[in-house]
């Protein structure tokens, strides 16, 4: 089968030929049908992010059909699925408490082990989940990574029903964040941003846009909730300035979650801006496969989309992946490349 592979860091995925993995008693093979491009892959590809099992099949973003179900899995029959990327040993102090994010044993799919830039990929039934038919492949691939995470983060911070929403940064995070605050039927929704055409796509999803070249954007939540701050924030950017504006412009019983990756340290004034408010600080990696099924929902039933003009498909070649991989290192609108092998089309 084709797979697209990184063989070298820092060098341009190739074309390979590879055999069509073999299942075992508890795994799936599933024939891609979408595999999404994240920004991570070019992170792996320059060698931001440490990869160290090479050559590996990148795409952590998938979906597609089951065709082979190993002998002793049950959960899933042959038919569309997605999958969730992290692989888990099942049985470790953290998996049996349903915290698999934290597996000693754990492996990313597409980094760790092969993912999905092929025709075929193996991994255990218990990853795949069960794709309805209302969505289509492409979205099934997109939404298991953002939007996973965005709903974790919500999840983290325990939002609830009424509840106001401060949202720093509208990347692929921040777009699915404030989708799903709503859906969970909260309050206001401000979204912090510096970027004209992203403020201006804010107010169509009917968030207050919080343009941070206008001045300190804690001032203006403050202003714009009559100085009582917000419940629940959510910082996406990875700045230490954006946490701790996340952190300042939390009322009484806030709770900030900390998303966005920083080496840098953040400073905050304890008393005032902690202690006094009983807030908190909370930090978000990665996502549970628990969320998984809500999340599915809540794209099934229209809450959560992906409009079709910000889909560019292209096909499993590795020619066409660089380039989409060279533009997202520079691109800043919510466009999202899929790969669509022209064997599933
Ligand atoms: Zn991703
Ligand atoms: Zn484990």
């Amino acid at each position: 089968m084709r797979a697209v592979q990184l063989i070298q860091i820092g060098k341009p995925l190739e074309n390979k030929d590879v055999p069509i993995p073999e299942i075992g008693a508890q795994d799936v093979l599933i024939r891609v049908a979408a595999a999404g491009i994240c920004h991570s892959d070019a992170h792996y590809r320059s060698g931001i992010s440490k990869i160290d099992n090479l050559p590996v099949t990148l795409g952590h973003e998938i979906a597609g059909q089951v065709e082979r179900v190993g002998k002793e899995a049950t959960n899933v029959a042959a038919g569309r699925v997605c999958v969730h990327y992290l692989v888990h040993c099942g049985s470790c102090e953290f998996c049996t408490r349903g915290l698999e994010q934290f597996c000693r044993k754990g492996q990313m799919i597409g980094k760790h082990r092969d993912g999905g830039y092929a025709e075929f990929i193996n991994v255990p039934a218990r990853n795949a989940f069960v794709l309805p038919d209302e969505i289509s492949f492409e979205v099934g691939a997109i939404m298991m990574c953002s939007s996973a995470t965005a709903l974790h983060a919500l999840n983290k911070a325990r939002l609830k029903a009424g509840e106001s929403v401060a949202i720093f940064g509208f990347g692929g995070l921040g777009f699915s964040a404030l989708q799903l605050a709503r859906a969970i039927n909260c309050g206001d929704v401000f979204v912090v941003e510096i970027n004209p055409t992203k403020l201006a796509s804010i107010a169509k999803l009917g968030a207050v846009a919080i343009d941070a070249n206008d001045g300190d954007p804690v001032a203006q939540i403050k202003e714009a909730t009559n100085g009582k701050g917000v419940d629940v924030s959510l910082e996406l950017i990875g700045s230490a300035k954006t946490m701790r504006q996340a952190v300042q412009c939390l009322g009484v019983l806030g709770r900030a979650a900390l998303v966005g990756l920083t080496a840098e340290s953040m400073s905050i004034f304890p008393y005032t801006e902690v202690i006094n408010k009983e807030a908190e600080i909370i930090g978000v990696s990665d996502h549970l496969a628990t969320e998984l099924p809500l999340l599915l929902e809540f794209v099934r039933s229209g809450k959560l989309r992906f409009p079709a003009e910000a889909l560019r498909v292209v096909d499993l070649e590795a020619g066409q992946i660089n380039a989409a991989l060279d533009q997202l290192q520079h691109s800043i609108d919510h466009v999202r490349t899929v790969i669509v092998p022209r064997s599933a089309r």
